[in-house]
Parts: structure tokens; sequence; C-alpha cells
């Protein structure tokens, strides 16, 4: 495969256009910093592959970026569509030369300073320098297995795309947190048949959207859904999968449910390739990225990382778009040497300059 050079030299490579990335972008070109921008698919790609119509939990001041206000139609949270249009919407105001479909795939310090970057556009392997590196590359690249046999079937999926597939089928779904129940809903008034296999004993309320709640428990209480409380899937065939029935955590029978498809809602991981490529160090549980808070710059000099890239395979979410925004300031600052009024525009800073009602 031909090898092109990218013979510009950059300040900042920014890895990632998801929100965040998009927003570290807008603040360094209002810096004046000379930046090459990659994602690997499209804008947006973490959110591009919610099912249709799906709204986002936080508000939409807080997922707003770049100070450009976020508006829906209904004044309600954003959809997944909406949310799209604004990014685009914001790459475009901005002119934002993002090198869209271009995966970066190796990222190796130079002795002269600096790092080469290699991504791999349509046209072949491309080589890029950059004096910084900010990874804005999420944590949600490939979704959590199973490990069981069966897993790899085609009537498997990880992702939900549209309810419409499930009508008059019966569907089982494997989770019981916010996606899971959300799913769970949007199917049973689809008209499928819906099964929920769930690893605790009840639903747990804290995580899932507080008005999916009463509608989630209505519909167990009647029956209408089939919740399996403490059932883990053991092996998935063609029309049918076994759950283990669970006591205490403890296995104390087998038993199997009838279904027609199968949608693990069991959560997603994030790949720890480039991250580690680049010399990062990850630590905790959850493989997270070691980094100064104060500047989001790694154990190595000159890497920085952004957005919910810094909380690893999150086993609860705590890390959302919503506390990212000051990530981008920090950034910003730690490369320019200086905070000015220009890169302070978080949503979270436009939030606290309103006056109070
Ligand atoms: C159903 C659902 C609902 C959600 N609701 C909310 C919510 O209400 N509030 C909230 O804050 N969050 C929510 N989230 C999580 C939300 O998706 C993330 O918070 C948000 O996308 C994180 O933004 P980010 O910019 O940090 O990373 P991402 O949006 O994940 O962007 C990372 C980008 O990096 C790109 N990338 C990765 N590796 C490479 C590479 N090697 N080269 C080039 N590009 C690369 C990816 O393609 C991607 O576009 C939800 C998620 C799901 C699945």
């Amino acid at each position: 495969m031909s090898q092109q050079v990218d013979s510009s030299s950059y300040e900042v490579a920014i890895v990632g256009a998801g929100p965040i990335g998009i927003e570290l972008a807008v603040a360094l070109k209002r810096a004046g910093v000379p930046f090459v921008h990659f994602e690997s698919r499209q804008i947006g790609q973490t959110v591009s592959w919610w099912a249709p119509q799906t709204r986002w939990f936080s508000s939409n001041e807080r997922i707003a970026i770049a100070g450009v206000p976020l508006v829906t139609p209904d004044q309600n949270k954003s959809t997944r569509e909406q949310y799209l249009a604004y990014l685009r919407q914001v790459v475009t105001q901005f002119d934002l030369p993002i090198r869209l479909y271009e995966p970066v795939t190796h990222i190796t310090r130079r002795a002269e300073g600096g790092f080469e970057i290699t991504s791999h556009p349509r046209t072949g392997a491309t080589r890029t320098l950059a004096k910084q590196i900010v990874l804005c590359t999420g944590g949600t690249d490939r979704p959590r297995r199973l490990g069981i046999q069966g897993e790899e079937l085609p009537h498997v999926s990880s992702y939900f795309h549209d309810p419409h597939t499930y009508f008059r089928q019966r569907l089982l779904i494997i989770g019981g947190r916010n996606s899971a129940v959300e799913t769970a809903l949007r199917c049973h008034h689809a008209g499928a048949k819906v099964i929920l296999s769930y690893r605790q004993k009840s639903l747990p309320e804290k995580s899932i959207k507080y008005w999916l709640m009463p509608e989630i428990a209505g519909l167990i209480k009647s029956g209408a859904i089939d919740a399996h409380f403490e059932t883990v899937p053991t092996k998935i065939e063609p029309g049918t999968v076994t759950l283990q029935k669970l006591r205490d955590g403890q296995p104390v029978r087998n038993f199997h449910v009838p279904c027609d498809f199968v949608l693990k809602q069991i959560g997603y991981e994030q790949d720890h390739a480039l991250l580690k490529l680049a010399g990062i160090e990850l630590g905790g549980p959850d493989h997270a990225p070691c980094y100064d808070a104060a500047t989001m710059e790694t154990n190595q000099k000159g890497v920085y990382v952004a957005g919910t890239a810094i909380g690893g395979t999150q086993t609860s979410y705590k890390v959302f778009v919503e506390n990212c925004h000051d990530h981008v300031t920090k950034i910003v600052a730690a490369i320019t040497g200086r905070v000015s009024a220009d890169v302070v525009f978080t949503s979270e800073a436009l939030i606290e300059a309103l006056p109070e009602s």
C-alpha cells in the first residue's frame, strides 16, 4: 500500500471527532493553534449508532458545545438526529478541517521531538507530524461480550437499530440498565413480545431515566414484559436461549426461553490499543488512562486525553459529555500557556454566567 506524507507542520493532532473532539477543534481554531483532526468514521460516530429518535438523558445546555446553543423545536431533550444535525452545523459554522474516515493506527514519538501519526484514509497509509496529540477517542468502541456459545449467530446483536425489526417477534433483551429498559419499552410499543434477562434481583432505579421507571415497572408487574431477574444466559441457539437462574450469585438451575431475536444491552468497552501504543499508563478497574487533572496531559509528555476517553471502560457511568467540557479549556491553556476569555466558553461557563432567576 502507498505511504503518503502530509508535509504540513501541526502544533496539535486531535484524534476523534465526537462532541468533545469537535469542541476542542473550535477552541484551538479560536486560539489560532494549527491543528490536524482525524476521525475514523463520521463525526459523532458514537451517537450515530444509537437507535433512531433516542433522546439524550442530559439536557440541551449541558451537551451544547463551543458556546453554540442547541435548540430543539419542541424544547425537549435532543434526539440522536437533532444532535447529529447540531454537530454538522457546528463543524460547518467553524469550517473545521476534519479528516473523515481516516483512523489513526500508530503514534510514534520522534527523537527530534513531536510525534509521527499514521492514519489510514481510503487512499492508503498517511504519515503526519504534530508536536502534541490529544486523544478524544471515547470509551465505547466495541460491545461487551457474554463469552457464550451462539453469541455470533445472525439473530444476536449488541446494537439496537430500529424497533420495527421486532414487530410480532419474541425479543430477548439481555441487561437491565438504562439502554436495556429503553430498548424494552420501545420494542414493546412496536409490537414485540419482550423478554428481559437481568443478573440482578431488580432494576437499578438510579441508573434508569426517571421517566422510564414507572412504565417498565408496570409492564413487568402486569406480565406484559416477561422479566427474568437473577438470570444469566449460558447458551444461544436458533429459536431458544438457555438462562441460568442465580440465587445469591450462585447457579441454581437452567431453563430455556424461546425467542426469535436476542439483543445484548450490557454495555461497551474502550479499545485501549491506541492509548497503549502512545505509551499511556492505564489504571484502576476501568483501565482508565492516567492523566494530570490540571492539564489533561498523560504520563507521556505532549499526549493529552479529553472527553469520555478518560473514563476507560466505564463499569458505571460517571464521565459524560456534560462533565468533560472543562477538558477543552484545560488543554488549550496547557498548550497555549494562556487562558483567554476566548477559550473559556463551555456551556457550563455560560450557565454560570446567566443571572439567577
Ligand atoms: C443510548 C446512549 C445514550 C447516551 N446518553 C448520554 C447522555 O444523555 N449524556 C451523555 O453525556 N452521554 C450519553 N451517552 C454517552 C455518549 O455517547 C458519550 O458521552 C459521548 O459520545 C462522548 O463524547 P466524546 O466526544 O468524549 O466521545 P465519542 O462521542 O465516543 O467520540 C469519540 C470519537 O473518536 C473516534 N475515534 C476513536 N478511535 C479513533 C481512531 N483511532 N482514529 C480516529 N478516530 C477515532 C470515534 O469514531 C468517535 O467518533 C449515551 C450513550 C448511549 C449509547
